[in-house]
């Protein structure tokens, strides 16, 4: 699929949501979830958030690149489409990301949905999840099969 830059105004593809990742990537490079990480107590935030829930102003929040590998602390299987256009069946659930120790949540990708279980290794792809009305590839993150 052609690939329009974010200058032109006919973009033919738009992001599932602003600021989770990072796209388009240049050429070579590899996508990655962007998270917030709390300078003061160290924890790290999927989502990114404004402010540290538990340092609130103490806290001073900066803006990381998750590791792209992680483990599946849990998913499910889901039997319908979804109201905003994802075809069942699909897969979904918490991610653990071990490196920066966040637990996130996300769509499952690469495999039979019913595939999926607790302790699989995956990692990180970002791609069109669906199609819209208008013809235009949504860009989503999903974790896909370690393998
Ligand atoms: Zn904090």
């Amino acid at each position: 699929m052609e690939k329009t830059s974010l200058n032109e105004t006919n973009l033919t593809w738009s992001l599932v949501e602003e600021g989770l990742f990072e796209y388009p990537l240049a050429n070579d490079q590899l996508s990655a979830l962007l998270a917030s990480h709390c300078k003061n107590c160290g924890k790290t935030f999927f989502p990114k958030r404004p402010l540290c829930p538990f340092c609130f102003e103490k806290g001073e929040m900066e803006e990381i690149k998750l590791d792209r590998r992680g483990i599946i602390y849990a998913c499910t299987v889901i039997h319908r489409n979804s109201p905003t256009g994802i075809i069942a069946p699909y897969a979904y659930g918490y991610v653990d990301i071990p490196v920066n120790k966040v637990r996130v949540f996300g769509l499952f990708t690469g495999g039979d949905p019913l595939s999926f279980v607790p302790g699989q290794e995956v990692e990180l792809v970002v791609d069109p999840i669906k199609v819209d009305h208008q013809g235009k590839q949504i860009i989503g993150y999903r974790f896909k099969p370690l393998s």
